[in-house]
């Protein structure tokens, strides 16, 4: 099968395995270049290992420390006719990668809010690893299913208090233009959090501390972005926010509920960048694109894998990380410090239609969009006739 990419809005409907290899393949190599992280955890645990963050965290464990992995994630697996998706060929290609290495990767496809994913992730621990000392929950999802009710929930992107009017990217149509967005109500409020806040962090820390597969001393994190002006009625003030302030929450309440094996628990705000799940917010696309261009522009630009061996090094796995004054860890000081935010400020009023492929680097956000699927890589031949199928041995 010859594969192109076939976008629709906001997403990449399939994705290529030499492409997707070669991600994972950049991002190991990035690692090893930097050399041995000091704090080493041994056996790790990654809900939401495929993409993104979590990837990134699932490969900065295994190739900066040597770690055993074991992630969990949803994604769909080929068939002769139908590419997988990104996160089936990057999980692929992370199990070979390991395996060259000497290194354990084992990953779970599955709903990671159900009990059974829970289950069979306890059972296989038990059977290969004995206990993990660091969980990393990255799991990005639009919908959850309360194991215990069955009930449904879908997370709502809205502001919250009053309506917000701004400017915004339409991936689709290709243009930037005003948009107007109603708040939410409290109900979407509430079902946001549902969806995106601390309740299935926690559940998962009930379940492997009753378990008894943490280790002493274990550590875990949780991801969010909290962003400055320019997104905060969007993102930081907004359903999205309620539900990140959420794992605010829910890290002092592990820290306390499991004092009795010293669980540390942080919250880590982290950059924006292109991901599957940052593409699908708006006015995301477009902000993320002027960042990156003021970011470049001043040398300091960072991306997924940058930010997670700078979080693992400095921060993560230190005796007394620094930490802000709700107890979170840091990796976006760069990119809300006032400098970086008054020069996209600068631009963000003169940004049209017209201009924004000089003023903001679309450029670089579609590349990097595509490279999601594993597009646009450099040595790969996009005209060979590849097979979709790729196993996760
Ligand atoms: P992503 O879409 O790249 O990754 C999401 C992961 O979750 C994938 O591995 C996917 O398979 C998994 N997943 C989704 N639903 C699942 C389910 N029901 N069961 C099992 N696995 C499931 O997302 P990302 O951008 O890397 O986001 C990860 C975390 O980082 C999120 O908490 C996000 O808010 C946070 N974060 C993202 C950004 C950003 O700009 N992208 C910035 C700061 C923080």
């Amino acid at each position: 099968m010859i594969i192109k990419p076939k976008v629709r809005g906001f997403i990449c409907t399939n994705a290529h395995p030499t492409g997707c290899a070669a991600s994972v393949s950049q991002q190991i190599a990035y690692v090893k270049q930097q050399g041995e992280l000091s704090n080493k955890p041994k056996n790790v645990l990654v809900i939401g290992c495929s993409t993104g963050y979590g990837l990134a965290s699932r490969i900065t464990a295994a190739f900066g420390a040597g770690a055993k992995t074991l992630g969990i994630c949803f994604e769909k697996e080929p068939t002769e006719k139908r590419t997988g998706t990104a996160g089936w060929y990057n999980t692929a290609a992370f199990h070979k990668e390991a395996k060259s290495a000497g290194l354990y990767a084992k990953s779970i496809n599955g709903d990671a809010f159900s009990h059974a994913i829970k289950d069979q992730t306890i059972e296989t621990i038990k059977q290969d690893l004995g206990k993990i000392d660091l969980v990393i929950y990255s799991l990005a999802s639009p919908r959850r299913t309360d194991p215990d009710t069955g009930e449904a929930y879908v997370s709502t992107l809205k502001p919250v208090g009053a309506p917000v009017t701004t400017k915004t990217f339409d991936t689709s149509k290709k243009i930037v233009h005003e948009i107007s967005l109603e708040p939410a109500n409290q109900e979407e409020i509430d079902r946001t959090v549902k969806v995106m806040g601390g309740e299935d962090w926690e559940i998962w820390l009930k379940r492997l501390h009753a378990a008894g597969v943490l280790a002493d001393n274990c550590v875990t994190s949780s991801y969010t972005y909290i962003g400055k002006e320019l997104t905060l009625p969007i993102y930081g003030h907004a359903t999205i926010g309620k539900a990140k302030e959420d794992l605010d929450r829910a890290a002092s309440a592990l820290k306390n509920n499991y004092r009795d094996i010293g669980l540390k628990a942080y919250v880590t705000s982290l950059k924006a960048v292109v991901t599957q799940a940052s593409s699908a917010i708006p006015v995301m696309p477009l902000y993320i694109s002027l960042m990156y261009q003021v970011m470049k522009d001043e040398g300091v630009h960072e991306g997924v894998i940058e930010q997670i061996y700078g979080l693992f090094s400095k921060h993560l796995l230190a005796d007394n990380p620094p930490l802000d004054e709700a107890k979170r860890l840091r990796m976006d000081g760069v990119e809300t410090n006032d400098h970086i935010q008054g020069l996209i400020k600068a631009i963000w009023p003169k940004v049209t239609t017209e201009n924004f492929p000089q003023l903001g680097d679309y450029d670089g956000y579609n590349r990097d969009f595509l490279k999601l699927f594993g597009f646009g890589f450099d040595g790969v031949d996009y005209e060979a006739d590849v097979s979709p199928t790729a196993n996760w041995d």
